[in-house]
C-alpha cells in the first residue's frame, strides 16, 4: 500500500518536474526577446532594481511551505542563469568571436609575403623605446639578422609616473622609420590619442594600443577607420570578455585587422611584473579569430626568465611573440630589468627556431 503511494507520488513529482521544466524554458524564451528589446535599446542586460522587484514581488506571493529564503535563493539561480544565457547570446554575435573552428584572421602586410596569423609564428620586437638613431640601427641590424619584419618603435612611453622617460615623440617615429625602411621591416608603435592618427599614419604601419588604452572607445573607433593593422593590448585590470568588446570596437567601425597582444594579469606574485596567464591565449584562440601575440617582456618583467617563457609561448598555439632587445639594457631609458641584450636575443631566437618543426 504504502509502496504504490510513494509510486504516485512521486509520478506526481515526476509530472512537476516536467512542467516545472516546460516554464523554465518558456521564461528563457521570453528572456531572449526581451534580449532583442533592450539590445534595440542599447541598455545592458544586468537590471539591479528590476531583479529586486522581482524577488519582493515573490516574498510577498509566497504561501510555502518553502522559506521566502529558500524561493529567493532559487529564483536568483533563475535569474543568474538567464544572465548568463544573455550574456552568451550577445558574445556569439559579435564580430571577433569566432564562428567556426577554422576561421582566422590573416593580417598581409604590404609586401604579400608577411603575414599574422596564418599558422607561422610571429616575431614583433625592439627596443622598449626609441633613444637615439645608433640605438634604433643597432637593434634592428640584431632583428634583422634573424629574419623579424616587425620591428617596435616606441616613441610615446605611457609611464606610471609622470617624472619617467616619456618618449622622443614624432622624432622617434622618424628614426623608426628611416631604420625600418633601411632594414625592410615595419614600424609598430604605440598611439596615445587619437588626435595623433594622421601624424602617425606617416611612419607607421602598424598601431599599436597600450593596456592603458584597452577601453578608450573614442581612440579604438578611431582605429577602426584607418587602413593599417591595429594591435591591441589587454588592459591592466580587464578581463578576457572586457578585452575582446575592446577588439569589437575597432572591427565593428570597419578595420577587420585586428591583433591581440597578451601582457598577462596583475596578481599577487612579486617576482614576476605581472603573471602570464596561459590558460587566456588559449582561451583567446578557442573564443576569438584574431591573431594572438604573447608579450613575454611586460608580463615577466625580468629577461633572466625569457627563454623559457617564449617556449612556452610557442608552445600554447598563440600566433607570435613580442618581447623587448636593447643593445645596453642596464642603461636604457626604460624597462632597463626586462629587456634582452643583443647576444640574449641570439639565443633566444636560436632557442625558438630549433623547437620549431
Ligand atoms: C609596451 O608594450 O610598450 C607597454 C607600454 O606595455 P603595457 O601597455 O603592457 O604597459
Ligand atoms: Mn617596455
Amino acid at each position: 500500500m504504502a509502496e504504490s503511494q510513494l509510486q504516485e507520488l512521486r509520478g506526481q513529482v515526476d509530472r512537476i518536474n516536467l512542467q516545472l521544466l516546460e516554464l523554465l524554458n518558456q521564461r528563457a524564451k521570453v528572456v531572449e526577446e526581451i534580449s532583442k528589446v533592450q539590445a534595440q535599446m542599447g541598455t545592458g542586460f544586468y537590471d539591479p532594481q528590476r531583479e529586486a522587484d522581482m524577488l519582493t514581488q515573490l516574498e510577498m506571493a509566497n504561501n510555502g511551505p518553502f522559506s521566502n529564503e529558500t524561493i529567493k535563493a532559487l529564483f536568483r539561480e533563475i535569474f543568474r542563469a538567464s544572465l548568463a544565457m544573455q550574456e552568451k547570446d550577445a558574445r556569439a554575435k559579435i564580430l571577433v568571436q569566432r564562428k567556426s573552428p577554422d576561421q582566422a584572421t590573416v593580417i598581409t602586410m604590404p609586401d604579400g609575403v608577411t603575414k599574422i596569423g596564418d599558422g607561422s609564428f610571429t616575431y614583433l620586437t625592439g627596443s622598449c623605446a626609441i633613444e637615439s638613431y645608433e640605438q634604433m640601427d643597432q637593434v634592428a641590424q640584431a632583428l634583422h639578422k634573424h629574419g623579424v619584419k616587425l620591428m617596435r618603435g616606441m616613441a610615446y612611453k605611457p609611464r606610471t609616473s609622470p617624472y619617467d622617460y616619456q618618449g622622443m615623440g614624432e622624432e622617434g617615429l622618424k628614426i623608426a622609420r628611416s631604420v625600418a625602411d633601411k632594414y625592410g621591416m615595419y614600424v609598430v608603435s604605440e598611439i596615445m590619442d587619437k588626435s595623433q592618427i594622421d601624424m602617425f599614419a606617416d611612419y607607421v604601419d602598424i598601431f599599436w594600443v597600450g593596456a592603458r588604452n584597452m577601453q578608450n572607445s573614442f581612440l579604438l573607433k578611431a582605429l577602426g577607420k584607418i587602413k593599417q593593422p591595429v594591435i591591441l593590448k589587454n588592459g591592466i585590470a580587464s578581463t578576457l570578455e572586457e578585452f575582446l568588446y575592446g577588439a569589437e570596437y575597432i572591427v565593428s567601425s570597419g578595420n577587420p585587422n585586428v591583433i591581440l597582444i597578451t601582457r598577462g594579469i596583475r596578481t599577487f606574485e612579486k617576482w614576476t611584473r605581472n603573471t602570464l596567464d596561459l590558460g587566456a591565449i588559449a582561451v583567446l584562440k578557442l573564443e576569438s579569430h584574431l591573431p594572438v601575440i604573447v608579450d613575454i617582456s611586460h608580463s615577466a618583467g625580468r629577461r633572466d626568465i625569457a627563454i623559457p617563457m617564449a617556449k612556452a609561448a610557442l608552445a600554447s598555439g598563440a600566433d607570435g611573440l613580442m618581447v623587448e632587445v636593447h643593445p645596453n639594457p642596464p642603461v636604457a631609458m626604460s624597462d632597463a630589468k626586462q629587456q634582452l641584450d643583443l647576444k640574449q636575443f641570439d639565443t633566444l631566437m636560436d632557442t625558438l627556431k630549433k623547437m620549431k618543426i
